[in-house]
């Protein structure tokens, strides 16, 4: 049946990159619209295979352009539910990359193709192709859905026209777990879907922690591992609890254990530094420590500009995903903001300290009143002496940190050691080795000494670089008279 088409289907083509010199497309991504949709809808509401194409298909496009491109799939039958649309809507990530010739990153809104020069040389000329092939696949591994039809989109205003409707149903399906928290249940669920280019990543999906793709909350995965018990969803019972405000419990562990092929064994679900979430690189937003000012700020994909620290999110992306756990640095999906137990074992919104303007009208309503104003974005800060003339003009509550742990540290020294210069970064986080916190541009596991500690002979620190990326712009190398 695959014959059919004029590409070759396989799941060893899910890793394929078509990078700029080999496109011939670009459909969506962050330069334009775009969005995929699953519904489900009665059986004798859907005609099983049909294709329908609103706007220019791919003949009528030239090479090297940029179209907004959305996919709306309708399924039906006998064990079709709602509660099940999120999670077949995933797997079009899967299925797309399952084509010779299609690159899909991404998912709902956030969605990102590119067609390579190669597939369009071999014959493929039209959206209808790449649709049947990924209906086929879909219903090859979803055997639940016994009917799908789609609807491809690419003229520009007809996608517009039909945003803030299907961004109401993303909210709609977010807002289904506004009143159920961790505690209430005994069963969270686990995803192993991004370990096809992730190998050790396992998402642990909670009533109080949505996916970090934002795809599938606790309701998708619960569904998903009903109607699928083999598949890449699963039910983990979350057995006693060790750290009820990191978030750790003896279930999730083992299958961290298990499911990361030993790579790691703790996770701590609320925790930003200790035992953090691994990060596939499907995040919707990707937070970083500023060592500096003692701050978590946090940026998401539809910003392009540098951040404080002077990187941007494509410079973390890199270093935040592969499926590890990476101190000072966690992908999360948007609606984790939404949560009560939003990194609190790190002080929660008090941590925050910058994110983009439109992240942040966002999800205003649920950062508390008395921290909202006092949290920059680009409008108030874009490097670091900005930010930190922000945080202090506006008394946020890590400003009282700082004097509290420089107090501390000049008591410590008083005390302990002949006078050291004070030190200008801030005091490292409780749960995290000293010096262990990374800075813009590191990875975690690089310890960084610490400003007022000895590195000479009489004792000092150890310095170990472990998976390190380090970028130095200049050295300055200066004798000092003895
Ligand atoms: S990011 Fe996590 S929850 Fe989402 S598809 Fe990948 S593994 Fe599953």
């Amino acid at each position: 049946m695959a014959d059919e088409f004029p590409f070759e289907l396989s799941p060893m083509f899910e890793g394929e990159r078509i990078r700029k010199d080999g496109m011939y497309i670009e459909l969506a991504g962050p330069k334009s619209k775009g969005f995929e949709l699953v519904r489900a809808e009665g059986m004798d509401e859907v005609e099983d295979g049909k294709f329908t194409l609103i706007g220019p298909d791919l003949s009528d496009m030239n090479e090297g352009e940029r179209h907004p491109f959305a996919m709306i799939y309708r399924i039906a039958g006998e064990a079709v539910e709602p509660d099940l649309e999120a999670i077949v809507e995933r797997r079009n990530h899967d299925f797309q990359n399952y084509i010779n010739g299609l690159m899909h990153l991404n998912q709902r809104y956030d969605i990102w193709l590119r067609i390579s020069k190669d597939a369009v040389e071999k014959g493929l000329n039209s959206f209808e192709p790449l649709a049947k092939a990924t209906m086929m696949l879909f219903k090859n591994e979803m055997t639940f859905i016994e009917k799908m039809e789609a609807l491809y989109i690419t003229d520009a205003d007809e996608i517009e026209k039909r945003l803030p409707e299907i961004r109401a149903i993303y909210e709609a399906r977010d807002a289904r777990t506004r009143d159920l928290h961790d505690e209430d249940v005994d069963t969270f669920y686990g995803c192993t879907l991004c370990q096809s280019f992730a190998p050790t990543n396992v998402c642990v999906v909670t009533p109080d922690r949505v996916s970090l793709c934002g795809a599938i909350n606790w309701f998708d995965g619960r569904a998903a591992a009903k109607v699928d018990p083999e598949g890449p969803q699963f039910a983990i019972e979350k057995g006693k609890c060790i750290d009820p405000v990191g978030g750790e419990y003896e279930g999730v562990n083992e299958v961290a254990a298990s499911s990361s092929q030993g790579e790691y064994s703790q996770i701590k679900l609320h925790s930003f530094f200790e035992y953090p979430h691994t990060s596939c690189g499907c995040f919707e937003v990707v937070g970083f420590y500023i060592p500096e000012l003692d701050i978590i700020a946090w940026v998401d994909r539809d910003y392009a500009d540098p951040v404080p620290n002077g990187l941007t999110f494509a410079n973390m992306a890199g270093q935040t995903g592969g499926g590890k756990q990476v101190v000072g640095f966690l992908g999360i999906g948007i609606n984790y903001f939404r949560s009560p137990k939003f990194i609190a074992a790190d002080g929660g919104w008090n941590r925050v300290g910058w994110m983009p303007k439109h992240l942040k009208d966002r999800v205003i309503d649920d950062i508390p009143g008395d921290i909202v104003d006092a949290i920059a974005t680009e409008e108030d800060a874009t490097d670091l002496d900005s930010l930190k003339a922000f945080l202090i003009e506006k008394k946020h509550p890590i400003v009282a940190e700082w004097k509290t742990k420089e107090e501390a540290k000049v008591k410590e020294a008083g005390t302990k050691t002949p006078a050291a210069p004070a030190a200008p970064v801030p005091a490292p986080v409780a749960g995290v080795m000293p010096g262990a916190l990374p800075a813009a541009g590191m990875t975690a596991g690089i310890p960084m000494p610490i400003a007022g500690m000895s590195s000479g002979s009489g004792g000092g620190i150890k310095i170990i670089l472990k998976n390190a990326k380090i970028n130095i712009e200049q050295v300055i190398v200066e004798q000092t008279e003895e």
